[in-house]
């Protein structure tokens, strides 16, 4: 029995010891530190935030050490074959502890830009009885009414449209356009002759040193300024840049809420003050937080109406001085107008830009309107270059303008 016992000592102390080895020669094989740097992805992060967010690196980290501990286990493991079979009542071993890992991190899911091809299909659909006609060699009566009817249900505005389609119908006449699919190009081209401005359409940031650059976002309420600055904080920090919102709607605390979501979504910081409160001050606020931080650009969400009897124009005027006062450098004042509204966003535009000097324009939900000559109108009569275009709700649905890309869909040229 004595025997039987020290046997079964003997077996426990050799199984023991071999767990212990081979904890010892994982443990080597392991790479000796794993950083969020460590991971696949390019994108540059934005620097370490508030303490609400700082699991996240901490999870990719440790997401990553699992990789990495997965994949050198395999080859190095020696093979842990057992000297005896261990007797069915030996006490059973502490399994070895690799590391303390979370549940793998949500994969950050890759959306593909949308296409205005693929966005554009209402107002396509009111150019495509038109476009087929000039493509099977037509130039008749039906199809100068048809292509009329297209640009003016598109909003593209009457004396544009008159314009576009009198001086087509001079060049026909010359014989200088003589088939359908010559024309359909030459409506093309004109198209984007109308949309030309001298100035770029490249959103501006400056980045000097010591300064922050302030984009500005204004317009009526419910136009998409909120949703817009959730897609920018996106994108510019996935372009590397360290971005701060500024919570500026203080019309409706919900407002706020919003831009918060938009700022967790994106891992950016945010700056807000109670509802009904001084828009400026957040503003002003923002600015001071960000160059303390080192942050490089704060995108300031503004109040389409207000709760006191300010003047919205001398509110946006007053929220443009301030946010350019050093170390805030407004680099962009963006309008946004929502193209369902038609002609109507050209009336709002008018007003805005008599409030604040805007340098580009935003063009949302352009996808499933069929308003989309709208673009057209607005380049024409404000001369100042559309810059984005909203093609839906999700993060990646702001796309820079392309006019050429624009014009192939609305005709279906692409
Ligand atoms: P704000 O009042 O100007 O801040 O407008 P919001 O950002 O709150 O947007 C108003 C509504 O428009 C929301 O339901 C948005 O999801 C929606 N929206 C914004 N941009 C787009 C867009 O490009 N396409 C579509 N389909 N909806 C949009
Ligand atoms: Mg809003």
């Amino acid at each position: 029995m004595t025997a039987l016992y020290i046997a079964l000592g003997v077996v426990v102390v050799v199984l023991l010891a071999a767990l212990l080895l081979v904890a010892r020669s994982r443990r080597a094989s392991r790479p000796p530190s794993v950083g969020p740097s460590a991971g696949a992805t390019t994108l540059e992060k934005p620097p370490p935030k508030s303490k609400a967010k700082a699991p996240k690196p901490a999870t990719a980290a440790r997401a990553a050490a699992r990789a990495a501990a997965t994949k050198s286990k395999a080859p190095t493991r020696p093979p842990t074959k057992p000297a005896t079979k261990p007797p069915a009542k030996a006490p059973a071993p502490e399994p070895v502890q690799e590391l303390d890992l979370e549940p793998e991190p949500e994969p950050d899911i890759a959306v593909e830009s949308p296409t205005y091809r693929s966005r554009l299909g209402t107002v396509r659909g009111i150019f495509s009885g038109a476009v087929s006609a000039l493509r099977s060699g037509k130039i008749d009566a039906a199809t100068w009414d048809s292509l009329e009817e297209a640009l003016i249900r598109a909003d593209v505005g009457v004396q544009t449209t008159n314009a576009l389609l009198a001086d087509l119908r001079a060049r026909v006449a010359a014989k200088e356009i003589a088939s359908g699919t010559d024309l359909l190009s030459a409506l093309g081209e004109a198209i984007r002759r109308l949309l030309d401005v001298p100035d770029s359409r490249q959103l501006r940031f400056d980045g000097m040193a010591g300064s922050v650059d302030v984009w500005l976002v204004v317009g009526v309420n419910g136009v998409g300024k909120t949703t817009t600055i959730g897609k920018l904080a996106r994108q510019e920090s996935a372009a590397g840049r360290s971005v701060l919102l500024a919570a500026a709607d203080t019309f409706r605390a919900a407002a706020a809420d919003q831009l918060g979501m938009w700022a967790e979504r994106s891992g950016v910081d945010i700056v807000r003050g109670a509802e009904g409160g001084d828009p400026s001050a957040i503003v002003f606020d923002a600015v001071q937080r960000a160059a303390a931080r080192g942050n490089d650009l704060v995108l300031a969400d503004t109040a389409g109406r207000l709760h006191n009897k300010v003047n919205l124009v001398e509110e946006l005027k007053k929220i443009r001085r301030i946010a350019d006062r050093d170390p805030g450098n407004v680099t962009e004042v963006l309008l946004v107008l929502d193209s369902t509204t038609g002609q109507n966003a050209l009336i709002q535009a008018k007003q805005f830009t008599e409030a604040v000097d805007v340098t580009g324009i935003v063009l949302t939900k352009l996808d499933g309107t069929a308003k989309g000559g709208i673009v057209v109108a607005v380049q024409r009569e404000l001369g100042i270059p559309v810059k984005l275009v909203g093609l839906g709700e999700g993060p990646d649905d702001l796309v820079a303008f392309d006019p050429d890309a624009f014009v192939d869909a609305l005709l279906g040229l692409d």
